[in-house]
């Protein structure tokens, strides 16, 4: 048993708790959504937290920690799915949220600490004429450095990817488990080995990042009589360069009466498209809405929505958040992550969503994946078994769709298609070489010194 009594002492002046309600509400993230998960997380608690407000008092935690052989599990905003933050060997939970300060922007590229709001940090960008050029449906309550750590995909996909693109995290300071822990500053490609990497590679505590020039944004809700035509749509859209979009996603009909706003605008048994379009391509839109049979049956303003607790942006329809619509009010189901084929897409979507129509509910969402245009997907599914959800996976690979496992804890059995390329594991042996960074979370990592 780690000594955490003497731990805390030897952090004196950092804010600290052992209170056990607190540990465990900061010891959680949505790993729930996976009922496989579940059975093997829940009860799993942090011994101490910690809130460290500077990069020296990153530097203090990490040593006090190192010296003591504690294990320390960083942790943003807690909305992780996987149970990324969740720590499997107790110790020390490292809450980076007063870490929140936006500190300078500079040719369009902004400099941030990583424990900043997403919805804050875009918010300061908009005042400056810029904005984040991705962000998860979880950016309301999501820190920056949980994204790169441990998500990376979301709205702005359709035009600029995914996080794992070249060019989307320009850098970032990391502090390390080393003997004695350092902070590191990491260019461009360097930074890959901290790109999804759960936290275990090292304390991200700035990070560098691109934006975009800041569009007035409308959420767009369209209606179409039948998924495949509203699908059509979307992909289309996603082709038509002369639109600018930040979102492209199509419910199957099933879902629009989980989406509260907008529920009653959608005619029943109606599939739905939701975009999110600059004001110069609302003209654009509605004729290509017109040309694929789709009805335009609600439409806001994106960022009127986020700023107003009342309010639902439509993003928070989308993604990780469909899911989460419909558990409010079904506990029965769960989720997967897929991506589509680049060459057939439709089709590949038709070949599963129509034979497994009555447990898995399809959503896609249109993506840029290296320059190419594919559609990706986190469908509903009725949960009964392990076994049958296995067989589901099999039958999708079946048709050349990739999954990225959500029922995993491990970086190597859960990436798949997310997977950042570079050499994750040989940094981690340099920056943490005893494995005290959250672990249990990168399988291929053997501690290359053995802990006293
Ligand atoms: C309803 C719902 C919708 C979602 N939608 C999306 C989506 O659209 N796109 C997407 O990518 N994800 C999505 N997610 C997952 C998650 O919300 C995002 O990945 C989010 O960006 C995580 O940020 P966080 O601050 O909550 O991170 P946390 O959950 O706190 O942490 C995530 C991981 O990052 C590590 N970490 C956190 N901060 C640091 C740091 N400073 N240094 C090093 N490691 C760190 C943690 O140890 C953990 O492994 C969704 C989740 C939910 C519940």
């Amino acid at each position: 048993m780690a000594d955490i009594g003497a731990l805390a002492a030897a952090l004196d002046g950092i804010e600290l708790s052992t209170d056990r309600a607190l540990l465990r509400q900061k010891s959680r993230d949505f790993y729930w959504y996976s009922p496989i998960l579940k059975a093997q997380l829940d009860g799993k608690s942090a011994e101490i937290f910690a809130r460290p407000r500077d990069e020296a008092e990153v530097l203090r935690v990490l040593a006090a920690a190192r010296a003591a052989r504690v294990p320390v599990t960083v942790r943003g905003g807690g909305t992780g799915n996987y149970g990324q933050c969740v720590p499997m060997q107790g110790g020390v939970v490292l809450d980076m949220t007063a870490m929140d300060r936006p500190l300078a922007l500079r040719d369009g590229v902004v400099e941030v600490e990583a424990g900043a709001k997403m919805i804050d940090l875009d918010l300061w960008a908009r005042e400056r004429g810029w904005e984040l050029r991705l962000w998860p449906s979880t950016k309301r309550t999501a820190t920056i450095g949980g994204f790169v750590a441990g998500g990376g995909a979301g709205v702005g996909g359709i035009s600029h990817g995914t996080l794992r693109e070249r060019g989307n995290l320009l850098g970032a300071r990391v502090a390390t488990m080393q003997d004695p822990p350092v902070v590191l500053e990491l260019e461009g490609d360097e930074a890959a080995p901290v790109n999804r990497t759960y936290g275990t590679t090292g304390v991200l505590t700035r990070l560098f990042l691109p934006l975009t020039p800041a569009q007035d944004w409308r959420d767009v809700a369209v209606a179409f009589p039948a998924f495949p035509a509203a699908a059509r749509f979307a992909l289309a859209l996603a082709f038509a360069d002369g639109i600018p979009k930040k979102m492209c996603g199509v419910f199957d009909s099933q879902f629009p009466p989980f989406f509260r706003a907008i529920a009653d605008a959608v005619p029943a048994g109606h599939a739905l498209a939701l975009v999110m379009v600059a004001p110069s391509g609302m003209r654009a839109l509605r004729d290509l809405a017109a040309e694929h049979g789709g009805t335009i049956v609600a439409e806001q303003s994106t960022v009127e929505a986020e700023r107003d607790a009342e309010k639902t942006p439509f993003y928070e329809y989308c993604w990780n958040h469909t899911t989460l619509q419909v558990l409010k009010r079904d506990r029965g189901v769960t989720y997967l992550q897929c991506r589509f084929p680049f060459e057939g897409t439709l089709e590949a979507v038709e070949a599963v969503r129509e034979p497994f129509r009555d447990e898995v509910w399809m959503h896609t969402k249109c993506v840029r994946f290296g320059g190419r245009i594919t559609m990706s997907a986190l469908p509903v599914i009725r949960w009964t078994t392990a076994e049958r959800l296995a067989e589901i996976m099999a039958a999708f690979e079946a048709q050349g769709i990739g999954i990225a496992n959500p029922h995993v804890l491990t970086i190597e059995e859960g990436s798949n298609y997310r997977r950042v390329p570079g050499d994750q594991l040989g940094f981690k042996q340099r920056t943490d070489p005893l494995g005290l960074l959250n672990p249990g979370k990168m399988r291929d990592f053997v501690p290359l010194e053995t802990p006293a």
